[in-house]
């Protein structure tokens, strides 16, 4: 379990982590979210004792470790670029952790085999890393860390440097893993569809805080304001006329407008909905599994997105009504630093 109390890390005087509390629970799956240079890694590394604690304190299965070093923290670290010897084999590789640990021979031998079938790597014991692909290549890095039975697991960003096939492979080997032992796990990532798979909750960052700190569904469906909407997913975000034009009317909104998700917009040739208002479709564009329409709305673009299987009828130039149930406008200002 991990437990993090108003921690603030400071590069010189500038402020990268600013007061962030967190508490995990056991053998929960954990990951942090956000755009390039929020501090995603920063707060991961903290957590192992790569960089210092400003303020604040970290503790992990109830005992207090800011100021402790890292191999004292019982946490297994994977990093981005696998990080492996390229001149010693997977077995060696693996093994390598528990000989600096002082494992005796035989342990170590049953450890290794253990770490290379929870990996799928038995059969590559032998190879050197160079002879792997990327995916076997991080999979070698997960097997050297699990190998030392950490009680607490970081990853930060392992799938980054994998293709697109690879990495939703490797992302299921990951579920799996998680679901066998149990580790807490806390996940760094700026993929929010990797987060939204793999995690059981998922904090959303922005300039070294976190905005939201919630389930996956729960992000998606209730964000708690305008940025982790867009982060977590895409909206159409109406402005004051766009809204009114669809009906929608709130006296007490202050600076939040309406945002609806693209696959909420319906598409029809009557009105359907309360919230409709005429718009002639711009653009169609296929993307496969999902078809996207443009259109536009007394000058504004709103998105809609429909499985293609469903539907493929409109066309350019064409008058439809564009509509969309009250249940799905969220109501959402900017958020943010405060
Ligand atoms: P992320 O992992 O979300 O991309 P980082 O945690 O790596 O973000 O970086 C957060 C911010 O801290 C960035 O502005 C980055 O430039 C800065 N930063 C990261 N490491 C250092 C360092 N060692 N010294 C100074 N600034 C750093
Ligand atoms: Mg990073």
């Amino acid at each position: 379990m991990i437990s993090i109390e108003g921690l603030t890390i400071r590069y010189g005087t500038h402020k990268v982590i600013r007061d962030v509390d967190l508490t995990m629970k056991p053998g929960e799956f954990l990951t942090l979210l956000g755009p390039s240079g929020c501090g995603k890694s920063t707060l991961l590394r903290a957590v192992a004792g790569f960089v210092a604690a400003s303020q604040g304190r970290i503790v992990i299965d109830g005992r207090d470790v800011t100021r402790l070093d890292p191999e004292h923290r019982g946490i297994g670290f994977v990093f981005q670029n696998y990080a492996l010897f390229p001149h010693m084999t997977v077995w060696k590789n693996v093994a390598f952790g528990l000989r600096s640990r002082g494992v005796n021979k035989s342990e170590t031998a049953e450890r290794v085999e253990e770490a290379l079938a929870m990996t799928g790597l038995s059969a590559h014991a032998s190879s050197r890393p160079a002879q792997l692909s990327g995916g076997q290549q991080q999979r070698t890095a997960i097997a050297r860390v699990l190998v030392t039975r950490p009680s607490v697991l970081l990853m930060d960003e392992p799938l980054s440097n994998l293709d697109a096939t690879l990495r939703v492979r490797l992302r299921a080997d990951i579920q799996r893993l998680h679901e066998d032992l149990n580790i807490t796990t806390m996940y760094v990532t700026h993929d929010q569809q990797e987060a939204l798979a793999l995690s059981d909750r998922v904090g959303v960052l922005r300039e070294g805080r976190i905005d939201q700190l919630d389930r996956p569904r729960d992000l998606y469906h209730n964000p708690a304001n305008s940025y982790v909407c867009q982060f977590v997913g895409s909206a159409n975000v109406l402005d004051t006329d766009t809204a009114l034009r669809f009906g929608l009317r709130r006296p007490d909104a202050g600076d939040r407008q309406v945002h609806v998700r693209p696959e909420c917009i319906r598409l029809t040739e009557h009105p359907v909905t309360e919230h409709a208002s005429p718009g002639v479709v711009t653009d169609v564009t296929f993307l496969g599994l999902l078809t996207e329409y443009a259109v536009d709305v007394g000058g504004a673009r709103i998105t809609s997105l429909v499985g293609s299987h469903a539907d493929g009828r409109w066309r350019p130039g064409e008058t439809v009504s564009c509509g969309f149930d009250g249940s799905n406008a969220m109501w959402l200002s900017a958020g943010g630093a405060n």
